[in-house]
């Protein structure tokens, strides 16, 4: 202590103008050194001016007490003025620097003040201290600069102190160089200042000096550091921003985006002042705020996340699938959330497409096989497995050529060149092998399989089973080639493409011909049988298949030729296939049978009539003889003859039918009179039966009442022939709209339904075993549909079989 007052009292001696530094360690020794410096100027009889803070100030005040000085009088007599530094400073500063003018008038008035009397003046101030302390370094520096500045008009003694820890660092280097050369005298800090002999003093600047060394080069090596730390930020700056994830930065504690790259902002919609700030579940990454603090929760316990697949909302309300990575890291102290975000929607939908593809290709029917450019194969799906008996772990892996017939094996070399030249194998039939030896035919289509580069590196090839569709056709070839029908191919538009012999001797044309394209259905048709035939393509349009039709088709020479024609359409094409029957020869046969049955029926009728004739008269004459027993015979004969005229008269209506030569009167007539004639009549005749009628019209047709009458006298015979163990026949009339609807319903042994329709046709009967017994023609009801028709009627049955029938005929009303 006596060192330091001694070395400070020694100093001032000259009564010039003085500015030095004391730099100090510790708050102990800046009292110790300032309070010898104003110590000493209180007992010189200097007048002390003290600008310092207020503890400071207090201390000082307190060690100068202690050192036996009357701080108190001195402050009366005006020798000690004590003000507060920053209270001084506040005085002069003006927008963060020392106004010049100011600090002249402020301070260089307070020295004028104190020097009065020619008295040295010491001051002590703290001033800059302060400005260095806030930082205000730039302050600092300028205020010292105006001290020097008042020093050359005032006379004082000014020591400033600064605490040695405030220029700790390599940044304050240069300032405290000026600051040190502000400043006449520079006293080191108390480590120094406080060793006594030269030879101390001398070690401890060596000691110093190599201190600084090694500062120096500890220094540049954490510039090196620094330097690279610099660069590694800045690599990581330009990944993240180059980055193809989205990245986030988010503070731990708040759970809000500090950062984000230009990706994530692109990816989201967002800009990055939209999304810092925010919190994940607000920009559509978690479902709520719930989801979003759990997630937190969750990284803080292990650091980190990951999840596969995260839908994402887009600020225009876009969905994406993004995988998403979050870490909980230290940096510098600091824990930062790095979350980064993968848009893999693309991918997924890649993935999905390629799952639905690998779908299709499992659950084909065709087998698909993959192999590389060595015929390896690569893949093979359920349907190769149960075509060629291999299970995939049995084949995957071994060559294709296991497949191929051994007479066939060159075909893989064939194959291969194809593909590798980029063709296409499409729908090449050939022969494999299967893994139980049997043969298989095959239609394969074999295309290259290219990589993204679009190099070829294999092929697939998709193969179907047409073993059975191949027996098919050599069987159809057969019947084709057997020439026993004639078959042709034709398309929807009546072209015939193929034909067999059979068909062609039908038309009388020649395969040339056939080839060219000159046979067309309709040139190859009668006019009148064109309808028919564009409702066979209609039917084969919905149904597949026409039905089999009697129709007539034009030879080559002009001559009709009358055919049964089936055409079906060949599956998945616009073409038919027919089937056609020269029907010539039948359709002269029953040409020839009409004929004859109109002859017959001709010649039978002639004496059929004087035979009857004949009959009257016998019985006329029995009848006056009153033989009753010859009269009985003559009854029973006459039934018979009536029988025959019956029959004969079918005959010949029906050749009339045939030939258009059936004549029809034309007359009003009521229904009901000639419904309840006919019911009589028929009761007359029989006595098994009771035939009730029922409803009654009171309306009238327009039409053959004796034709009419013919077809309700069937209808009532029919229902009394067939109904052998019934006793009643109903007969209903009725109208329905404009028609009247005229009903004969038994309770006989009915129809069943596969006769119904064909019970109309000439010459049917129903064929059953127990049907026999009952005589007729199979003419009856065929000859009444087409008095019906004629009369713009319909007539149709309703029956079970064993359950009685009623046939119904309607005839329009006038
Ligand atoms: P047929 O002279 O043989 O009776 P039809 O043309 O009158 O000829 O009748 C044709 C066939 O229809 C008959 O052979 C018979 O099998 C059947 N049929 C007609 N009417 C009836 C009916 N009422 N009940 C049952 N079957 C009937």
């Amino acid at each position: 202590m006596a060192t330091t007052s001694k070395k400070f009292h020694t100093s001032f001696q000259t009564g010039q103008s003085e500015h030095f530094v004391q730099f100090c360690e510790t708050d102990a020794f800046l009292i110790d050194s300032v309070s010898a410096f104003i110590g000493a100027g209180l007992r010189a009889g200097d007048v002390v001016i003290v600008l310092a803070t207020k503890p400071h100030t207090e201390s000082l005040e307190e060690r100068l007490k202690g050192d036996g000085l009357e701080v108190a009088a001195a402050r009366v007599r005006g020798q000690y003025v004590s003000m507060d530094a920053a209270a001084t400073l506040s005085k002069f500063m003006v927008d963060g620097s020392p106004e010049p003018g100011r600090f002249a008038e402020v301070v260089g008035s307070m020295i004028a003040l104190a020097a009065q009397g020619q008295r040295h003046v010491r001051i002590f101030g703290e001033m800059v201290a302060l400005l260095w302390a806030e930082g205000n370094r730039a302050a600092a520096v300028r205020l010292e600069e105006l001290w020097n500045d008042l020093g050359k008009t005032h006379s004082f003694s000014l020591c400033c102190a600064y605490p040695m820890q405030g220029f700790g660092g390599e940044v304050y280097k240069e300032e405290f160089t000026e600051i040190c050369q502000q400043h006449s005298r520079v006293i080191p800090a108390e480590s120094y200042t406080l060793l006594s002999s030269a030879d101390e003093r001398l070690r401890a600047i060596t000691l110093l000096q190599q201190k600084a060394n090694s500062l120096e080069a500890e220094i540049a090596e954490r510039k090196g550091a620094e330097e690279q730390l610099r660069v590694s930020e800045n690599r990581y700056r330009r990944l993240f921003e180059a980055s193809k994830d989205g990245i986030l930065m988010v503070d731990p504690r708040t759970g809000t985006i500090t950062d984000a790259n230009p990706f994530m902002t692109e990816l989201l919609g967002y800009t990055r002042e939209q999304l810092l700030g925010q919190e994940l579940w607000r920009i559509g990454l978690f479902r709520d705020r719930e989801a979003n603090l759990e997630a937190l929760r969750e990284l803080r316990e292990k650091y980190v996340l990951r999840y596969e697949t995260v839908p994402l909302h887009t600020k225009d309300g876009q969905r994406r699938q993004v995988e998403f990575v979050s870490t909980l890291d230290q940096a510098n102290g600091h824990s930062v959330i790095q979350c980064n975000l993968r848009d893999i929607t693309e991918r997924k939908r890649a993935e999905e497409a390629l799952l639905h593809l690998a779908a299709i290709v499992e659950s084909s029917d065709d087998a698909i096989l993959g192999k590389n450019l060595e015929g390896i194969i690569t893949s093979w799906n359920a349907a190769a497995e149960r075509m060629y008996g291999y299970s995939a772990e049995e084949i995957v892996g071994q060559p294709v050529t296991l497949l191929f017939a051994p007479d066939r094996q060159d075909e893989f070399t064939q194959i291969m060149a194809r593909i590798r030249r980029g063709e296409r194998v499409d729908h090449y039939e050939t022969v494999r092998v299967r893994k139980d030896g049997t043969r298989l035919t095959v239609s394969v289509t074999i295309s290259p399989i290219k990589d993204s580069s679009g190099t070829i590196i294999g092929a697939s090839a998709i193969a179907r089973d047409i073993t059975e569709r191949k027996q098919l056709e050599a069987k159809f070839r057969r019947l084709f080639d057997s020439n026993l029908i004639g078959v042709f191919v034709a398309d929807f538009a009546g072209t015939f493409l193929d034909a067999n012999d059979a068909f062609l001797g039908v038309l009388g044309y020649t395969r040339a011909e056939l080839l060219a394209g000159t046979m067309q259905r309709d040139a190859l048709t009668p006019p009148e049988f064109h309808s028919l035939s564009q409702n066979a393509v209609k039917a084969l349009q919905e149904t597949g298949a026409s039905g089999a039709y009697e129709t007539e088709y034009l030879h080559k020479s002009g001559r009709r030729i009358p055919v049964l024609v089936a055409v079906t359409r060949i599956e998945q094409t616009e073409t038919c296939m027919g089937f056609v029957l020269d029907i010539s020869g039948r359709k002269e046969l029953e040409k020839r049978k009409d004929e004859f049955i109109s002859m017959a029926s001709h010649e039978l009728k002639t004496p059929l009539t004087s035979f009857k004739g004949f009959l009257g008269l016998l019985q006329r004459r029995l009848t006056t003889q009153g033989d009753e027993q010859a009269l009985h015979y003559v009854a029973r004969m006459d039934a018979q003859v009536n029988r025959l005229t019956k029959l004969v008269n079918e005959l010949l209506d029906l050749s009339k039918m045939q030939t258009g030569q059936l004549d029809y009167r034309e007359e009003r007539f009521e229904v009901d009179a000639l419904v309840q004639e006919i019911v009589e009549n028929v009761q007359g005749t029989t006595q098994t039966h009771r035939l009730l009628l029922e409803g009654q019209i009171g309306a009238e047709v327009c039409g053959d009442r004796d034709r009419i009458g013919q077809v309700l006298i069937n209808l009532l015979n029919n229902a009394i022939k067939y109904s052998p163990w019934a006793d009643t026949v109903l007969v209903r009339v009725a109208k329905d709209q404009n028609k009247a609807l005229v009903c004969v319903q038994d309770f006989g042994i009915g129809i069943a339904k596969e006769h119904q329709h064909k019970i109309f046709e000439r010459f049917y009967q129903v064929t059953d075993p127990e049907e026999k017994t009952y005589p007729g023609l199979g003419i009856g009801l065929y000859i009444s549909y087409q008095i019906v028709k004629r009369h713009g009627g319909r007539m149709w049955v309703e029956s079970k079989k064993g359950e009685g029938a009623a046939f119904q005929f309607t005839l329009p009303l006038v």
